[in-house]
């Protein structure tokens, strides 16, 4: 038997978390979305703004605040490396402090929190592909610290609300994610790429673009996470979200010009300090544990986010930061 259940998801007006919305609401349940908009837009969720079982809340993850609720999706934290290193002070507060208010008010409600975590927590890992079991090389004085660091308190603060409080959680460690309502203006490699092709400008490769990472295409991701936060209560995490498959970012931007027909040329620019080397998820425990692992090829996730770049108004866009 299903249950009508409310569910409050924190960065829900962003580009993961909109969509999340948009999966919980068809399923039926009374959905709180709460965010700052620091990251994202309004006209995100504006087309659920009418739903009567939808509520759009403005609010600080890091003040506390009392809902009722009987699960929290918490995303709240900005998650592009230029919009996480513009005030990187905040950035720790949001994942630290907003983890506090959940694991609150998930231990006043009785309800159950799942936390986006990232394969971040790996840093520039040394470990190939990483499993949950490897515990990461992360530069804690560096300037990915402030979101690495971050989200690895915030996973500590998880398990200790699970092991001294009883508390329901679930932990899920998100790799490289892209699809539609990425914003334009984050900086991150596809929506650069994407942006940058259709605009017939250079497109920057940082390095020599033999770093590597791997691509999940949005949809798949959210259901990874859905299916998480319905899981079993044994397995609480954290278990690794993201595509297997893995490709250099020279590649990535061979691709898009490809399937932009762009005439765009790769130009080099510096690589960003302590930027990761390699990166792809070992999926075996969210293969066995939740039956999931991811089918759309890049390049079919690819056309369906280029598609939505050119139906799109760029201009209706404000960057969140200098930093794109
Ligand atoms: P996003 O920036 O689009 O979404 C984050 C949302 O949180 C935005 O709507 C932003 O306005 C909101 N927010 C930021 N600080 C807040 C605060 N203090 N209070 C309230 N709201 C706040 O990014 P996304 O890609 O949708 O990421 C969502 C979550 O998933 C993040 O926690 C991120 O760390 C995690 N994640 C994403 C990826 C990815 O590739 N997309 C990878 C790893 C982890
Ligand atoms: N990158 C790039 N050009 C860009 C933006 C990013 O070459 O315009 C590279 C970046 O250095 C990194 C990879 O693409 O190696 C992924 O960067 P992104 O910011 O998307 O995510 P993250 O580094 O957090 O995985």
């Amino acid at each position: 038997m299903s249950f009508i259940k409310r569910i409050l998801v924190t960065g829900g007006a962003g580009f993961l978390g909109s969509h999340l919305c948009e999966r919980l609401l068809e399923r039926g349940h009374d959905l709180i979305c709460l965010d700052n908009f620091f990251t994202s837009q309004k006209s995100n969720v504006a087309h659920l703004l009418d739903r009567p079982n939808f509520e759009l809340i403005r609010h600080d993850v890091t003040l506390p605040i009392l809902l009722e609720v009987d699960e929290i999706y918490n995303l709240a934290c900005p998650a592009a490396p230029g919009h996480y290193q513009y005030n990187p002070i905040k950035t720790m507060k949001t994942s630290v402090i907003g983890a506090i208010n959940v694991l609150g008010m998930a231990k006043r409600c009785r309800a159950k929190v799942l936390q986006a975590s990232t394969s971040e927590v790996y840093g520039d890992p040394d470990v190939h592909p990483q499993v949950e079991s490897y515990r990461g090389v992360v530069n804690p004085i560096g300037p990915r610290a402030c979101y690495d660091e971050g989200k690895r308190a915030a996973e500590t603060l998880f398990m200790d609300y699970h092991r001294s409080h009883g508390i329901n959680i679930r932990i899920v460690r998100i790799f490289n994610t892209y699809g539609p309502r990425m914003h334009p203006f984050d900086g991150r490699v596809i929506s650069n790429f994407i942006r940058q092709a259709l605009e017939g400008e250079d497109i920057t490769l940082f390095g020599d673009g033999a770093q590597t990472r791997s691509f999940c295409y949005r949809d798949e991701l959210v259901e990874g996470m859905i299916r998480m936060m319905n899981g079993t209560d044994d397995f609480v995490g954290p278990v690794n979200l993201g595509n297997p498959e893995e490709f250099t970012i020279r590649q990535l931007a061979q691709l898009v010009i490809e399937l932009t027909g762009s005439t765009s040329k790769l130009v080099k620019r510096p690589l960003p300090e302590d930027d990761p080397t390699q990166r792809r998820p070992d999926i075996t425990l969210a293969r066995k544990h939740l039956g999931w692992q991811p089918a759309v090829p890049l390049r079919e996730g690819l056309a369906k986010t280029i598609a939505w770049f050119r139906a799109v108004s760029i201009a209706d866009y404000r960057p969140p930061t200098p930093n794109y």
